[in-house]
C-alpha cells in the first residue's frame, strides 16, 4: 500500500508502544548515541556530567495506574539498573496490575532481570522483554555504551527469561558492527520467541559529539556500515526470517511501507 500523503509517521518508540513510562533521570550506561541524554541536556534537565549517575524519580506515580489501549514500554528515556530496581518494580507493579501489556526494554544486568523474573512469575504473560544488543564485540560495546553490560551478560538474561517462559526480543538498534549482525542474529534466534529488530543509528551528526579522534573514525566506520548498499545487503540475508523486523530507518532504505498506528510492534 502506497503511503498517503497525510499519513502519519510512526517511528522511534512509537513503532513499538503507545505509551512510554520513565522513572529516572539520568542513566550509568552512558551511550554515546543516547537520545535521551541529549534531548535532557538540551533542555537543561541535566548536565553531561550528571547523566550518569541514576537519579530516581519519585513523582512520576498516578500516570502509570492508567490501562492504555496498547503496549506500554517501560522504561524509555533510562534504563533498569541496580540503583533503580526497586522503583522500576514498583512501576512495573502498578501498570501490570491495571492490565497493562508491557514491553521491558533493557541493555538488562543479570541480577535485576533475576528480581523482575522472580516478582513477576504469575503475569509473564502480559510482559515482552526486549533487550538491546547491539554488537558482539565487547571491545565495540565498551566504546559505544561504556557503563552498560557487556555481551555475554546481555545474553544471559536472555537466555534466563526465556528459559523462564517470558516472551522475549531483542533490538539491535543501533546497530554498532553491521558485518557481525547476521552471525549474531543466528546466535541469539534459539533465546527469542517473539521478534529481533534491526534499526539504524539516527541523527548522527547532530546526537553523536565527535570529541576525539577515535570518536570519529567510529562515527564514519558506523556511517560506512549505514549506507544504503549494505543496508540492502542485509535485509537480502535477513528478510527471509519469520522474526526478524526492520525500524522505520531501515524500512525507508529498502522501500517498504512504515506502520501506520502506533504500538503495533511488527
Ligand atoms: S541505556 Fe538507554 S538511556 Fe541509558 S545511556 Fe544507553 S541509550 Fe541512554
Amino acid at each position: 500500500m502506497e503511503k498517503g500523503k497525510g499519513a502519519k509517521k510512526i517511528s522511534g518508540t512509537r513503532e513499538w508502544a503507545v505509551a512510554e513510562i520513565n522513572c529516572s533521570l539520568g542513566c550509568p550506561h552512558d551511550c554515546r548515541y543516547c537520545y535521551a541524554s541529549y534531548d535532557a541536556i538540551r533542555k537543561n534537565r541535566i548536565t553531561p556530567a550528571q547523566w550518569t549517575t541514576c537519579r530516581v524519580l519519585e513523582n512520576v506515580g498516578g500516570r502509570e495506574h492508567q490501562l492504555y489501549d496498547g503496549q506500554v514500554m517501560f522504561p524509555s528515556a533510562h534504563d533498569i539498573v541496580p540503583e533503580n530496581l526497586d522503583r522500576c518494580i514498583q512501576i512495573l507493579t502498578s501498570l501490570l496490575d491495571a492490565g497493562n501489556r508491557v514491553l521491558i526494554v533493557s541493555k538488562p544486568h543479570l541480577d535485576c532481570i533475576l528480581k523482575i523474573c522472580s516478582a513477576f512469575d504469575t503475569v509473564k504473560d502480559k510482559i515482552l522483554f526486549r533487550f538491546t544488543i547491539t554488537a558482539r564485540d565487547d571491545a565495540i560495546l565498551g566504546f559505544w555504551e561504556p557503563g552498560a553490560p557487556a555481551y555475554k551478560e546481555r545474553v544471559s538474561c536472555l537466555e534466563y527469561a526465556a528459559e523462564k517462559g517470558f516472551a522475549t526480543s531483542v533490538s539491535v538498534e543501533p546497530m554498532l558492527d553491521t558485518g557481525d549482525v547476521v552471525a549474531m542474529v543466528r546466535e541469539l534466534l534459539p533465546y527469542i520467541s517473539h521478534s529481533i529488530w534491526l534499526g539504524k543509528m539516527n541523527k548522527i551528526s547532530t546526537r553523536v559529539l565527535a570529541d576525539s579522534d577515535q570518536m570519529k573514525e567510529e562515527i564514519e566506520r558506523i556511517t560506512r556500515e549505514q549506507d544504503d548498499v549494505t543496508i540492502m545487503h542485509l535485509y537480502q540475508q535477513l528478510d527471509s526470517l519469520e522474526k526478524i523486523r526492520w525500524k522505520e530507518s531501515i524500512k525507508e532504505v529498502i522501500g517498504l511501507e512504515l506502520a501506520q498506528d502506533s504500538g503495533l510492534d511488527i
